[in-house]
């Protein structure tokens, strides 16, 4: 079984590349069938440090209770995606926690991951529902009287997924009148309700749901990250496509409690020092990468 699906994604990365290729290598496709997983390429293996000692009370809670709980996305292809036949999950920001919880001393099976939507993060975050979450975070400062952040460690900024043969919209000064989906509690939702865009907004819970109602015909655009645009089209190239101008800035953060200093200096030092040892770099070639997001160095790391 194991081997039958590393054989599937050889030949899926095979039509990747093809398929890459044959448009130019500008929009790297990933075909018809839903990809997102980071299982065909290459990724780095993390060493798992060993009696990690440091004075933070989530890091002492999961070493007491030997797993580590991560919160995350489940429907954003290539960024944090769970197949939902294996559960397996991949994708750039689900790589992002790997590494991290790995240099915390927990491995892969040592994961408990916890599927947490844009609009409950701070919640579970500050409830202690998850120890850490990765999952396409905008740092901000009404965030950070909730939570804490790490990072940043990428920088997105929110665009428009359109039908293919949609024209009509080019960028945020053509959605006056236009129907358009995003999320609850995420910052493109804020962002496009502003009475300047004149758009009528369809708020969701989930981007898979909003994708849906685009190619379905009920709403004419989905706005948020591009990062997470890209992932929809690339997985669905023949109906979808980003309009290519974002119009914010969207810096993702590692969200964890707000109190625990300690631990946000470790991932830190950790996002630092992976950055520099080309851990980061070989991560987003295998998952983001792959989806038509070229690569940008990370912004500089913020410390508070
Ligand atoms: N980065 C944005 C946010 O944190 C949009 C993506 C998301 O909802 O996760 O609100």
């Amino acid at each position: 079984m194991k081997l039958r699906r590393t054989a599937a994604a050889a030949i899926a990365v095979l039509a990747l590349t093809a398929s890459a290729t044959a448009c130019g290598g500008k929009e790297g496709t990933a075909g018809d069938k839903p990809a997102g997983t980071g299982k065909s390429a290459k990724l780095p293996k993390y060493t798992v440090a060993k009696d990690v000692k440091l004075d933070s009370p989530t890091l002492k809670k999961a070493q007491k209770r030997g797993k580590i709980v991560i919160g995350s996305k489940a429907d954003q292809p290539f960024l944090g995606f769970e197949d939902q036949a294996t559960q397996e999950r991949s994708g750039f920001d689900v790589e992002i926690a790997k590494m991290l919880a790995a240099d915390l001393g927990f491995s892969a099976d040592q994961i408990e991951w916890e599927t947490v939507d844009s609009g409950v993060r701070e919640t579970a975050i500050s409830k202690g529902k998850v120890d850490f979450y990765v999952g396409t975070y905008t740092i901000n400062d009404e965030r950070k009287k909730q939570v804490g952040f790490a990072g940043p460690y990428y920088k997105a900024g929110a665009d428009l997924l359109v039908r293919k043969d949609d024209t009509s919209i080019k960028g945020k000064e053509s959605v006056k009148g236009k129907k358009v989906c995003s999320i609850v509690g995420s910052t493109p939702l804020q962002e496009i309700k502003k009475p300047e865009y004149g758009a009528k907004i369809t708020e969701l819970a989930k981007y898979s749901d909003c994708v849906k109602q685009l190619v379905d015909q009920q709403v004419d655009a989905v706005t948020t990250d591009d990062a997470i645009l890209k992932g929809f089209a690339a997985q669905n190239p023949k109906k979808l496509k980003v309009v290519g101008k974002p119009f914010t800035d969207e810096p993702y953060g590692v969200g964890l409690n707000k109190d625990d200093k300690v631990l946000r200096e470790a991932f830190t030092k950790a996002l630092e020092k992976h950055i520099k040892d080309g851990t980061y770099k070989k991560i987003y070639d295998g998952t983001l990468g792959l989806s038509g997001s070229e690569y940008a160095a990370p912004p500089a790391l913020e410390r508070y």
